[in-house]
């Protein structure tokens, strides 16, 4: 879509809680960026409003630089009919069900507008400016307050005939382990690698471990548990050993499956890193096929909180 040295994507991460916003060239530099609250009632125009302001607030900060702006893009925390620019389903924002969203931000802004997936538009910004740039075949797994996946294959988004391919975080690790899901299936990936679930471990063993410093901190959160972790605090050491356990279950059957080049993983729960990474691996080495296995790269993302941002430009573009 763009050429120009000069040319800008607008894009807009729709997060539940947050909307942050960038203008994005075609090299990957981020100029202009804001934040603000994302909307929270029942009309869906409260949420182009919100967009549409902010893209007017860009182009009075930015005057004439802003007549490069080619496209706007949008990443959605749910499924979306990229093809269609329709949000499907957006479990944190309900109000955007089935509701056409990019024809209603093209209509009010008169530019071409696209949506994407938020973990779907993660991936493709690491491809392009973070971990795996260079790759071809990539998988990209975000440990945040659920678990999100984005799948690359031959340097092209594997979207599903729904649009609705990459549920990583919904993959069954543990079909006796009875913890029941958001998505009404039971011992998903999710449940035991996601912020949420690291949270709910930790409380469900507590009792064993009188002794934690967890006892003593407030309100017990997922960084919470880490920076105990990093202190040798036993119940927070074995939480992130099982969670590493689970997800190198989930690694290895996704490496079995589609033997990629490199998985990365994003989102919030990377900052546990060193404490759930020899059992991730562990769990590979035993599971995956020895070529497969010895192949792929299993790297930190690189992009923060700006993959999708990012990912959202280089679709547009
Ligand atoms: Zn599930």
């Amino acid at each position: 879509m763009t050429n120009g040295s000069k040319d800008l994507i607008f894009a807009a991460d729709l997060g539940g809680t947050h909307l942050r916003v960038a203008t994005v060239d075609a090299r990957g530099k981020i100029h202009f960026r804001a934040k603000q609250h994302t909307p929270q009632g029942t009309d869906p125009n409260d949420i182009v409003g919100a967009i549409v302001r902010a893209v007017n607030e860009y182009r009075k900060t930015a005057g004439a630089a802003s007549e490069g702006l080619k496209a706007v893009s949008l990443v959605v925390p749910g499924t979306v009919r990229a093809e269609e620019g329709t949000v499907v389903k957006a479990p944190n924002l309900p109000c955007l069900d089935g509701f056409p969203l990019a024809s209603a931000l093209t209509n009010e802004l008169g530019l071409p507008a696209i949506l994407e997936n938020d973990a779907n538009a993660a991936a493709v910004g690491e491809l392009w400016q973070g971990a795996a740039q260079g790759c071809r075949t990539i998988i990209c797994v975000t440990l945040g307050t659920g678990v999100g996946g984005g799948i690359i294959l031959d340097g092209e988004l594997w979207r599903g005939v729904d649009g609705a391919a990459a549920e990583i975080g919904h993959m069954c690790v543990d079909p006796f382990g009875g913890v029941a899901c958001t998505c009404g299936s039971r011992g998903c990936l999710e449940v035991f690698a996601s912020a949420t679930a690291i949270v709910r471990m930790a409380r469900e063993a507590s009792p064993r471990h009188p002794d934690s410093l967890l006892h003593a901190s407030g309100e017990v959160t997922a960084q919470a548990i880490f920076d105990a972790g990093l202190k040798g605090d036993e119940l927070a050491l074995e939480i992130f050993r099982r969670m590493g356990v689970y997800l190198g279950i989930g690694l290895a059957n996704l490496i079995n499956i589609l033997n990629p080049e490199m998985i990365v993983i994003a989102g919030g729960v990377v900052n546990g890193w060193d404490l759930f990474e020899r059992d991730m691996l562990q769990q590979v080495e035993e599971r995956a096929f020895p070529l497969l296995a010895a192949r792929v790269k299993i790297e930190r993302a690189k992009c923060g909180d700006d993959a999708g941002l990012l990912g959202a430009a280089r679709l547009a573009i």
